[in-house]
């Protein structure tokens, strides 16, 4: 299928998330950076709790008020923390109250979109005081404020209506809370990169500790640490020029399955057997884990029998998840740089300025599903499948569009019967249509896609 003078050309940027990986480190370097989130994490949560009322609204910008009354009230002296990590800890904080406010403000303006007491009017008045920060915090610190300009000529009753802005804002606001003290933000100023890794900033005074790098690839932007057992990764969020692909025309039809990684609608497969790599490993981690809970179970006997000994050389012995880890953290890279590749070969072959996939099949509460189907679903690779496409569309500037994916499974592609699926095969006993049932998916989706539009 090919669409004439279908350009994809897009002027726009993205943003990626780049992770560097440090190499293994030593127990006093983990035990520095981990006390580093710990604290960070503290004077967020101090931050959060101080300034996320409504006397402090008008604080939130610019936000040096802030940065002044946390700088002057010694917290940082007393935690002895480099004033590059807690500044950015205050800024994190400032940020999130900010979206909190944010999203509380989206929430009454629902609420009052929904309300059928309230008049038009009565609405637009809601919505520019939401709108006018200092407005809204005089309302709920019951200051006088001068009506806004545009609220004038509206036919209201302010007094009921502040009230009610004031009562869905108590019931509706809440305060941050961050409980994940391994993770933490640097600015430039905090960190240098040098002969093969990163210096950060110590709490000793011009003394950095030093984490080699896998790839030491320099940066300047605002990074963010996060520390696994014993090392650390870091997101560096980096800005992108959307390549477009101009010379691209096909539009491409992707059915992702189990077996094999995406079936197009013209036959082409892309990471074949992609299930011989993920099955055994699913079928590794299902024995390992039976395995684990016999051990555990031991231990917990153990403990209750008081045999302190016994459990602890279950615990040594048997229960460690650092070789257990390790071994899913492989097999799991291995998995990804596969599908990845195959994917990029997709692209470059198929060469799509369209690419048309099914919406993810939401499962309800009620949904029953099979024990195996559920252990499917939680190791399956569709979800990372699918947000590949997607970010590799919007680097390219290639369209993405999601079908329905109702009927794409059981329908014959070419008399349109009720089929048998059995396993990957199918079959239409109307027709006699024969083939691999992603390859009808595939072909269901194009003709569904084809038919709506
Ligand atoms: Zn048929």
């Amino acid at each position: 299928m090919i669409i004439y003078g279908a350009g994809c050309l897009k002027e726009e940027t993205i943003t990626k998330t780049i992770w560097q990986y440090s190499e293994k480190l030593d127990g006093e370097t983990m035990d520095l950076l981990r006390g580093i989130a710990c604290d960070y994490n503290k004077v967020k949560n101090y931050a959060y709790d101080r300034y996320s009322g409504i006397k402090s609204i008008d604080k939130l910008v610019p936000g040096y008020e802030i940065l002044n009354e946390m700088r002057a009230g010694g917290m940082r002296q007393q935690l002895g923390l480099p004033a590059v990590y807690f500044e950015m800890a205050l800024f994190e904080a400032i940020w999130d109250i900010k979206a909190m406010w944010q999203n509380l403000k989206n929430k009454i303006m629902s609420l009052a979109n929904r309300n059928e007491q309230l008049t038009a009017d009565d609405k637009s008045y809601i919505r520019i005081v939401l709108k006018i920060n200092s407005v809204y915090s005089a309302i709920l610190n019951d200051r006088p404020y001068e009506m806004p300009e545009k609220a004038k000529g509206l036919c209201i009753d302010v007094k009921p209506l502040n009230n009610r802005i004031k009562r869905w804002t108590r019931k509706y606001k809440a305060t941050p809370r961050s409980d994940s003290a391994d993770t933490f933000r640097v600015t430039p100023g905090g960190y240098s990169y040098r002969n093969g890794g990163i210096r950060l900033v110590s709490r000793v005074e011009r003394k950095r500790v030093f984490i080699p790098l896998k790839d030491p690839t320099p940066y300047k932007r605002q990074l963010n640490i996060v520390i696994m057992d014993d090392y650390i990764k870091i997101a560096v969020p980096t800005e992108k020029k959307v390549i477009g692909c101009p010379d691209n025309k096909n539009v491409i039809y992707v059915h992702i399955g189990y077996k094999d990684m995406v079936t197009l609608s013209n036959g082409n497969v892309y990471g074949a057997e992609l299930q011989k790599l993920v099955l055994p490993e699913t079928e590794r981690l299902a024995v390992k884990n039976n395995e684990r809970g016999k051990v555990y179970k031991a231990y917990l006997k153990s403990l209750d029998s008081g045999d302190a000994e016994k459990a602890g050389r279950i615990e040594n012995n048997n229960l460690g998840k650092i070789k257990y880890n390790s071994q899913k953290e492989k097999k799991y890279a291995e998995t990804v740089k596969f599908i990845n590749t195959e994917l990029n070969k997709m692209f470059e072959k198929e060469k799509p300025c369209r690419v048309v996939i099914t919406a993810p099949v939401r499962f309800g509460r009620m949904t029953k599903l099979s024990r195996s189907a559920k252990m499917m679903l939680s190791r399956s690779f569709a979800g990372y499948i699918r947000r590949r496409i997607e970010q590799k569309c919007c680097e390219k500037g290639i369209e993405l569009i999601k079908i329905n994916s109702k009927d794409t499974g059981n329908i014959c592609s070419c008399c349109g019967a009720v089929g048998i699926r059995k396993q990957l095969d199918f079959r239409c006993e109307k027709c006699g249509a024969h083939m691999p049932s992603a390859l009808n998916s595939a072909k269901n989706i194009e003709k569904k896609y084809l038919n709506n539009t």
